[in-house]
């Protein structure tokens, strides 16, 4: 392939896990990129406009999360809005009690990952989209990958699947679980009893948007039989934000292969079939 790099870390996917394991291994001396499909880093936190940065705090007044978490926590707020809370600053003003949280502006917020990317080495695949892992005996040892100029290859001694919801893992074929995650705090509170305790007293007129929500979300709270009605257990590891595929040592002279079906040298995967990146379904599945 014509456009071709060797790295000793590729990490796909710029989102803040991302952020988070380039900044590590290129400050520990390795050769570094990250891949990113959009145009700025900080996926759903930037693009998703997420624009509130989740404590570091216990909320008994004790900081339980430190390193690169504070780090880019203080980068959200760098060039734009939003405040260290009195608490939590150098001068700790334990009057004013907050967690240590901040909102901060997506923008500004992409500029400073941008910088402290480029400051730290890291080489910087912006607009490139990860097509397809390159499989070597057994190990991901690259990424296929689309560029502005066209179609590239970029090898690896370690691959970190950051892609928010391991892309790059589920082509390897490796196992991943797809469904409504209701285990989050905001599918728990957004329950349709706390709606309806939330809701005014009088009853809206049927055609609002809000009626309209409720009757759909009282069909899906109806147990329906059949696949899909519960939500799957997790096959794979716990957190697959950023799952790293790493053997340093190992790399066979042979010549990578995209991992497809029908590579029968390299595809990891049980299944004969490449798993599609299918539109997901939305799941009747039953919060809990
Ligand atoms: C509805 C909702 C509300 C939330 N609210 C908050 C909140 O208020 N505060 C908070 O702190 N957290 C919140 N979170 C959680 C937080 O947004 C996520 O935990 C965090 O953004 C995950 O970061 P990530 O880097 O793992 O994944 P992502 O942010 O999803 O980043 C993944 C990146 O990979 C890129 N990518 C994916 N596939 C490819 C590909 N094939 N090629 C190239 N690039 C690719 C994407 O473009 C993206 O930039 C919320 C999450 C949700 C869903």
């Amino acid at each position: 392939m014509e456009l071709e790099r060797r790295y000793d870390v590729l990490v796909a996917g710029g989102g803040v896990a991302g952020v988070a394991a380039a900044l590590e291994a290129a400050r520990g001396g390795m050769r570094t990129a990250l891949v990113e499909k959009t145009i700025q880093l900080g996926g759903l936190a930037t693009s998703g406009l997420i624009d509130v940065y989740l404590p570091l705090c216990d909320g008994n007044g004790t900081q339980v999360t430190f390193g690169i978490a504070e780090e880019l926590l203080h980068a959200s707020i760098r060039y734009g809005p939003g405040t260290i809370p009195p608490a939590w600053r150098r001068e700790r003003d334990a009057r004013e009690p907050a967690r240590y949280r901040v909102k901060f502006s997506p923008a500004a917020f992409a500029l400073a990952l941008d910088e402290l990317v480029v400051e730290a080495g890291v080489e910087l695949w912006l607009d490139t989209l990860i097509c397809l892992p390159v499989a070597d005996g057994g190990r991901v040892a690259g990424l296929e990958v689309e560029t502005k100029s066209g179609r590239g290859l970029l090898r690896a001694r370690c691959v970190v699947d950051a892609t928010g919801d391991a892309d790059v893992s589920h082509r390897c074929g490796a196992p991943c679980a797809l469904g409504s995650n209701w285990l989050t705090i905001w599918a728990i509170q957004a329950r349709l009893e706390r709606a309806q305790q939330a809701a005014p007293t009088a009853p809206a007129p049927p055609s609002t948007t809000a009626s309209a929500w409720a009757a759909t979300t009282r069909a899906a709270e109806r147990p329906t039989p059949g696949p899909g009605t519960a939500p799957t257990p997790r096959t794979s590891p716990s957190s697959p934000s950023a799952a790293a595929s790493c053997s340093p040592t190992t790399t066979r002279p042979s010549t990578p292969t995209a991992a497809r079906p029908n590579a029968t040298t390299s595809s990891p995967s049980p299944s004969p079939r490449w798993p599609s990146i299918a539109p997901r379904a939305a799941s009747a599945a039953r919060p809990p």
